[in-house]
């Protein structure tokens, strides 16, 4: 079964085509085959000698053309098959009536063509009229004139069963050799998108949400609930220190253990955004003032008591806060602008201190 999958998956040689084109020229193909074969058997059983060269000429059509989907185009491969479709099934309806049931087998070959064949939209709706225009002359030749073989019997039953199965068969071949691409396509899409949108809204650095997605977050918040929220705006003691004393990447690792930190403290309470170079704001989600105090004065002291090792050397640090309960009444901006004046103030007021 694996090596059949293969046989019709094999990689295409024609660069300028797609490989969904050639999947489904060459299931098309065999499944056309195999009708045709079916087709000679059962004309050949019933006695018309001249009826099962023709549909064995055109089962040979499509194996040429299964054979093209191999080679430089596939495009050539789909002609081949067309042509084969149209002219098979005009002698074949000619010689054994409408009651033969291939004539249905044009509805397939109109799917082939706006699927698979490439030419222009106008091209597409004026070939499909075509085909159109060759079935319904087709149906006007066989009620004028008599064919030139009739299947008898159960015989007759076996070219309905037969004929609609294929149908049937080689349109839903070429349906999901079309649309598989398209799934794959649309799945590898929207994980591109996901990823984009991950990177359009986290700092490379600490991997927390960017001012971006705070303001998102917190609109969203805002439009969604009633309840109280606060935000602090918070930013390191004396880091331009820690970068001269132990050096730029030890400063990263404290921004990471510091991101880390607001991470697991604000698990289903919040969220932490890097707001700029050591500055972070935190959203506390349903915490009033009060509330958010208390969780901020945790925050504060598992800080405080944090050493980050880099090296052989252990670095401690502090932060400033500045806290405000939400004012919806305000907008965002000028709430942020009021915590950055506590922060303001704790800086000046000696650092190491929410201010609320
Ligand atoms: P203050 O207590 O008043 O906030 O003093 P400070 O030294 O923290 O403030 P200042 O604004 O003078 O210095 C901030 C420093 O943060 C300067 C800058 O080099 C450093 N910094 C900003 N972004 C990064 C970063 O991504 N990595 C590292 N290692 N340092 C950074
Ligand atoms: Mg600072
Ligand atoms: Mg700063």
């Amino acid at each position: 079964m694996n090596k059949i999958v293969r046989l019709f998956m094999r990689e295409i040689v024609d660069k300028n085509e797609l490989q969904k084109t050639a999947v489904a020229a060459r299931v098309a193909s065999i499944l056309m085959m195999i009708y045709c074969t079916i087709f000679a058997g059962i004309a050949g059983y019933d006695g018309s000698v001249y009826g099962t060269l023709i549909v064995v000429l055109m089962a040979l059509g499509y194996a040429l053309a299964f054979h093209y989907t191999y080679g430089k185009s596939v495009q050539k491969a789909c002609v081949v098959f067309n042509l084969i479709t149209v002219i098979g099934i005009s002698s074949t309806v000619m010689w054994f009536g409408w009651d033969s049931g291939i004539q249905h087998f044009l509805y397939a070959l109109v799917l082939f063509l706006i699927l698979f064949v490439r030419m222009s939209i106008p091209a597409q709706i004026l070939a499909s009229f075509g085909i159109c225009s060759l079935r319904l002359s087709l149906y006007f030749y066989c009620k004028n004139l008599k064919p030139q073989f009739l299947f008898s019997g159960k015989f007759d039953v076996y070219m309905q069963i037969t004929s609609t199965l294929f149908v049937f068969f080689v349109i839903i071949a070429c349906g999901t050799a079309y649309s598989i691409e398209i799934k794959q396509t649309e799945n590898a899409l929207l994980k591109y998108n996901k990823e984009l949108e991950r990177i359009a809204c986290t700092d490379p650095l600490t991997k927390l949400w960017n001012r971006y997605k705070m303001f998102e977050f917190v609109k969203e918040f805002l439009a969604a609930s009633n309840k109280f929220c606060s935000v602090c705006l918070c930013d390191i003691d004396y880091f331009k220190k820690v970068n001269d004393t132990y050096g730029h990447e030890a400063g990263d690792k404290v921004l990471v253990t510091l991101a880390e930190i607001f991470r697991d403290e604000l698990v289903y309470q919040g969220a932490a955004a890097r707001w700029g170079g050591e500055e972070f704001l935190l959203f506390f989600e349903n915490l009033n003032g009060d509330e958010a105090l208390i969780k901020l004065s945790e925050i504060r002291q598992k800080i405080k008591d944090t050493v980050v090792e880099y090296g052989n050397m252990n670095i401690s640090f502090t932060m400033t806060f500045g806290l405000v309960e939400y004012d919806r009444e305000l907008s965002l901006d000028e709430n942020i602008k009021i915590a950055d004046d506590r922060l303001y103030s704790g800086k000046k007021n000696g650092r190491d201190q929410i201010v609320y």
